[in-house]
């Protein structure tokens, strides 16, 4: 066994992990990076960027069908599953090159291999140890499946999907969540006929209701069947393709069956527990500063209960880097995080919805909604959708709410809204340029402020 001692040992080297790495290094630190696979983790690699590769994909087939409606000769001759492939991976390589280079410049040494968890703030790889003053956690999470629901074949991860080399006729996806949409977006602009089973209420039931019920419109109009408030009873599947059942008695036929509900974190069999790291429903238990139960042991990323998204990772494995370099960085609040999913049309928020609003502050709340029917620029690129501003009456903003094709981009208005607390008589004089589609949010600030433009 041969013992290697660093300021800092990182154990995953996703999203959390990397961002971690570098900021420790930034500050002087020794840093060794332990990741069985890639740098770049799950969102590099079969999260983010593929998908988002995906959608443009997706974006690119449904412009070329509407060109004539906008005076442009084309025609949609279908999707070549290998140049896709290539259009993706190229993506990703290009990336992980470049986040390779980057750890190496900043001298972290990364060791490839499976890492346990040891006491005394070590980590096992092979018969290596690696012992840290300190150690943050970061291994990921992975994709959940229902109790009883078999993986494999035609029963799809998003994993599996990604890597799907063809276009599928029809598809069934479990889970009206954020991948499941995304998926459904995708495969519809692909041409394929998509059902997607969600057993509550709504699509993206964590959002606002305005969005959810909008994206099922879009959807609805687009040709997506969303099976709302039933739930699967199980699948069957053959060469052919996979027969699915739902709790109602009625049965889909589809060539896959995606299954999007959910992720778990990833931290069985890893050592944390023996090590004094305390779990609560397989996540790791932090405190407010994101330490674990162990002295200097730390975590961040999917493994840590919350949103489980990339720029959350980031942020939180550069907070904890700075505090382990002795900084006295600010607490991420989940509140302020912004949430962006991509599919057509996109859905993105921050903050508080207006039923968690309600919640908080009872009838001291405010909302507006804006339709982008009056916003030119939406009008241009043939968008439906609005914008949704929750506010504390007499009090700042602490919602915004986002659907329409391209509105992901405008969620950082919306964050800067949030995060600093504006009220929108403050922000009611800072114009928006003409046009476009950030002028809605514009006349949302406007209308809250008792003074709307475009709008009764
Ligand atoms: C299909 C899909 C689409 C997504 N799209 C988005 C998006 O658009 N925007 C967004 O913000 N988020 C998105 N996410 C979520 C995002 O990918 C995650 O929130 C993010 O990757 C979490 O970062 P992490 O560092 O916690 O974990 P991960 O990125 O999962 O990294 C964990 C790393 O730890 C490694 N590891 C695990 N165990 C060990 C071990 N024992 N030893 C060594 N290494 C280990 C793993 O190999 C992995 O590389 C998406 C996820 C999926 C699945």
């Amino acid at each position: 066994m041969t013992e290697h001692t660093a300021d800092l040992v990182v154990l995953g080297g996703g999203s959390g992990g990397y961002a971690a790495a570098i900021r420790a290094s930034e500050l002087g630190k020794s840093v060794v990076l332990i990741e069985q696979d890639k740098v770049g983790g799950t969102c590099l690699h079969r999260g983010c960027i593929p998908t988002k590769a995906l959608l443009h994909t997706a974006e690119v087939a449904d412009h070329v069908r509407d060109a004539a409606k906008v005076g442009v000769g084309a025609s949609f001759t279908g999707i070549d599953p290998a140049a896709v492939t290539a259009y993706r991976e190229g993506i990703v390589a290009k990336k992980f090159k470049g986040l390779e280079g980057l750890l190496k410049a900043r001298g972290i040494t990364v060791v490839t291999g499976s890492g346990r968890l040891l006491a005394d703030h070590g980590v096992a790889v092979g018969d290596d140890v690696y012992r840290g003053t300190d150690v943050i956690l970061a291994t990921g999470s992975y994709s959940r499946s229902l109790p009883g629901l078999e993986l494999g074949g035609r029963v799809l991860t998003s994993e599996g999907a990604l890597a799907l080399e063809v276009v599928p006729d029809r598809v069934v996806i479990l889970g009206g969540g954020v991948i499941g949409v995304e998926f459904a977006s995708v495969w519809r602009s692909f041409g394929a006929e998509v059902t997607i089973v969600e057993a509550l209420d709504h699509l993206v039931p964590n959002e606002d209701l305005a969005l959810s019920k909008g994206l099922e419109r879009a959807f609805r109009k687009r040709g997506i069947t969303a099976k709302l408030g039933i739930r699967f009873a199980g699948v069957t599947q053959s060469d052919a393709g996979v027969q699915v059942s739902l709790e109602d008695g009625s049965t889909i036929d589809a060539d896959y069956l995606l299954v999007a509900v959910g992720r778990g974190p990833a931290t069985a069999d890893l050592g944390f527990e023996d090590a004094d790291v305390t779990l609560d429903r397989s996540f790791v238990t932090v405190d407010e500063r994101l330490q674990t139960s162990a002295a200097h042991v730390w975590a961040v990323g999917d493994i840590v209960p919350g949103l489980q998204l990339a720029h959350r990772s980031f942020q939180q494995g550069i907070f904890v880097a700075e505090q382990i370099a002795g900084l006295s960085p600010v607490a991420v609040a989940e509140t302020s995080i912004p949430r962006v999913i991509y599919s057509s049309p996109e859905v993105a928020s921050v903050g508080l919805t207006e039923a968690q609003a309600r919640e908080k502050h009872g009838d001291a709340v405010a909302t507006t909604e804006f339709n982008l029917a009056g916003n030119g620029k939406s009008e241009i690129i043939g968008t439906a959708g609005l914008v949704k501003v929750v506010r504390v009456t007499d009090g700042p903003i602490v919602g915004v709410h986002l659907l329409g094709d391209r509105v992901g981009e405008l969620i950082t208005e919306g964050q800067l809204a949030v995060g600093w607390e504006a009220h929108p008589e403050d922000l009611a004089p800072l114009i928006h340029a003409h046009p476009t589609q950030s002028e809605a949010l514009g006349e949302a600030f406007l209308a809250l402020a008792g003074k709307p433009l475009h709008a009764l």
